[in-house]
């Protein structure tokens, strides 16, 4: 079975890679929430959180994390959700473990659940405003080691 997350981390489907290293890479959603909605997903296949190993879970969590600080603190988001849903009830569609971070702007439109399609020119407004910020990631990741 083809899995779209395995396919962008072989580099056969592109996306928006905003950070990357052996083991996870952060991307934007396709079909964003708000403006900003990454994904963090470990390049290896996992369906879901309970199948993940726990040194994976805790990358990948530790990075989402740094992301939530980059906006919050640094982008200036007044708020930001940090979810992983597990199975279809839940409302997984992709069966390979990820983590969003989606940024809350004032009158987002989040509560009337609506997704827009991920322009060229939000993705490069959004790569920009962060890749000042990447040295965060680093830095939260130094201190777990890993
Ligand atoms: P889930 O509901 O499984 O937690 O979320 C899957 C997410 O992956 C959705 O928000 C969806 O928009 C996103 N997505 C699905 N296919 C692609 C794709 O090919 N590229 C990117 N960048 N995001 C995708
Ligand atoms: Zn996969």
């Amino acid at each position: 079975m083809t899995c779209v997350f395995c396919e962008i981390s072989r580099k056969e489907k592109p996306a928006h890679i905003i950070y990357e290293d052996k083991d996870i890479m952060v991307i934007l959603d396709i079909n964003p929430i708000s403006k900003g909605h990454l994904l963090v997903i470990p390049k290896e296949h996992h369906e879901a959180i309970q199948d993940t190993p726990v040194k994976t879970l805790v990358k990948t969590w530790v990075i989402a994390s740094a992301f939530a600080k980059i906006y919050r603190d640094k982008l200036k988001a007044p708020g930001v959700n940090v979810i992983t849903n597990s199975g279809s009830p839940a409302g997984q569609v992709v069966f390979h473990f990820h983590v969003h971070v989606i940024p809350r702007w004032e009158q987002d439109g989040f509560k009337k659940g609506g997704r827009h399609v991920l322009s060229e020119e939000e993705a490069s407004e959004i790569t920009s405003m962060l890749s000042d910020y990447l040295d965060i990631v680093k830095s939260y990741l130094n201190e777990i080691s890993i």
